[in-house]
């Protein structure tokens, strides 16, 4: 008897520990910030160069402005499609979205190319 009330609690434990190693904070931090370098690899690649020789990033998901990161100036320079490119078609058939940029990490990303920016500027 004592032997299967053991079994039941460390078993308990053992659940209750799994449950929460799949959502700890720790694991939630990674995911966003995996997200957000994501965000900003994609900003990174349709960057342009701005006069200033800052990064000149998307404003949006797609159109043709970009601001930069250093100096804040915004300008129109080449076109850009960072969202769903997908045809109507595609999207009947249920094709995963192709989205390159997602706008929720937008803020956060832009946040850490104005550090690595200023990292990168500061050791010249
Ligand atoms: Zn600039």
């Amino acid at each position: 008897m004592f032997k299967i009330i053991t079994t039941v609690l460390v078993g308990g434990a053992l659940l209750g520990k799994a449950v929460l190693n799949a959502t700890t904070p720790e694991k939630m931090e990674a995911r966003k910030n995996k997200a957000i370098g994501r965000a900003a690899d994609t900003l990174k690649d349709h960057a342009v160069t701005c006069h200033c020789g800052g990064l000149a990033i998307p404003t949006e998901q797609r159109g043709k402005i970009r601001r930069c990161v250093r100096c804040n100036k915004q300008f129109a320079s080449g076109g850009y499609n960072l969202g769903d490119t997908r045809t109507l078609n595609e999207r009947k058939n249920y094709v995963p979205n192709n989205e390159k940029l997602d706008m929720q990490q937008y803020e956060d990303a832009v946040k850490s190319l104005k550090q690595e920016d200023k990292k990168s500027n500061a050791k010249k």
